[in-house]
């Protein structure tokens, strides 16, 4: 196991594309940290200046408190799972599994002991004669992460692993590579521009956003108290809806109608007054009809969604659009008019300039 320190890393590729600035963190031993963000925004080219793929162009990568730019992946003990699986086809799950240990000179006796018990853990015991090419993806997946695993080393790395799975498949390998973790407990960054991914797996979670890290977090910690309105727009799903406005006499617009929210949030709408600010409130803190303590606000329901366990109501009020999730038994009728209720304790402002919470 291992702790590591990314200390300020930089990335400029040699066409001088500055692809992550000023990356700062700490990742105790056992950790489960997920990178997420969009396509482009720096993942990959972070998880590679740590596996030693792709040279540190400014700042400091430390293993357990030791300086590790320097080294070659081999010496950083560091094990990596690809999106694409990278099996030899010609070789059998057996041999893909103690193809590493093979390498480095390991006795037959101990690799045979150790893909056996891998292969336990991945429920592969019965396919080990097969090629992967008579494997379906999960299997082949699973192979991977098992070549991985079977290492023993401290630190795991894994770059949209589940990415060319479908999704019934996804949601099997997700808790799969959780319980893994559980067993092995290796210190593991896991990248993925799947937020759902992001909040099921990670102990701690990085936003990234063009490069730059946006928050850190737990789960928890990014879906009640998102520092800005990227985070709260990129965790959840469907995600927050947001009413922009300037601030008149305390009050934005929502639709036709006025919220006030100088009443409620005078300390934190200090200075705001003839600003532009964000109002927003996540799909599912709303309560259908008028409820005390909240903002009443009324709207067409232009189109609804059933399923299953919720109901997504898409509405407008005026040229305002929100999305509602609702208990599918109170699903409203479509083009109706209704009233919804966004209780106080629900809403979250953001400057409209900065994009910071308030
Ligand atoms: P992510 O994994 O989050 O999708 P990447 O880390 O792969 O993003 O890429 C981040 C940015 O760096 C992208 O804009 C990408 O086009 C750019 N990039 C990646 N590799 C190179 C390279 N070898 N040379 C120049 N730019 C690159
Ligand atoms: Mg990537």
């Amino acid at each position: 196991m291992a702790y590591l320190e990314l200390k300020n890393l930089n990335k400029i590729y040699p066409n001088g594309f500055h692809a992550v600035h000023n990356f700062n963190l700490e990742i105790e031993q056992g950790e489960f940290i997920v990178f997420v963000g969009s396509s482009g925004c720096g993942k990959s080219t972070t998880l590679r200046m740590i596996a030693g793929l792709e040279e540190i162009s400014d700042g400091e990568f430390l293993i357990n408190g030791k300086r590790a730019n320097e080294l070659n992946p081999r010496q950083r003990e560091i094990a990596m799972v690809f999106q694409s699986y990278a099996l030899y086809p010609q070789m059998t799950v057996y041999d893909n599994l103690a193809f590493s240990l093979t390498l480095e000179g390991v006795d037959e006796d101990v690799i045979e002991e150790r893909v056996n018990k891998t292969a336990a853990i991945l429920g592969l015991t019965d396919y080990l004669d097969r090629l992967p090419r008579a494997l379906s993806g999960g299997q082949r997946q699973r192979v991977a992460v098992g070549r991985a695993i079977i290492r023993k080393v401290g630190i795991f790395l894994m770059d949209e692993p589940l990415s060319n799975l479908d999704a019934k498949q996804r949601v099997t390998m997700r808790s799969e590579i959780t319980q893994i973790h559980k067993e092995i407990g290796a210190t593991t960054i896991y990248v993925t521009h799947d937020q759902t991914e992001a909040m099921t797996m990670a102990d701690r979670i990085v936003v990234m956003k063009d490069g730059y890290i946006q928050q850190v977090g737990t789960p928890h910690e990014l879906y009640f108290n998102p520092e800005n309105l990227f985070v709260a727009g990129f965790i959840g799903e469907p995600p927050m809806n947001f009413v922009k406005g300037v601030l008149t006499n305390g009050e934005i617009a929502f639709g036709n109608q006025k919220i006030n929210l100088a009443s409620k949030f005078a300390d934190k709408l200090n200075g705001y007054e003839g600003k532009e600010i964000v109002f927003g409130f996540r799909p599912e803190a709303i309560e259908l009809g008028e409820q005390e303590d909240s903002y009443k606000i009324s709207c067409n329901v232009e189109l609804t969604e059933m399923l299953g366990d919720n109901t997504n109501v898409y509405i407008t009020s005026g040229d305002q659009q929100a999305i509602l999730k609702v208990d599918p038994h109170d699903t409203p009728e479509m083009d109706s008019d209704i009233t919804f209720s966004i209780p106080y304790g629900s809403v979250y402002l953001f400057d409209g300039e900065t994009e910071k919470v308030l």
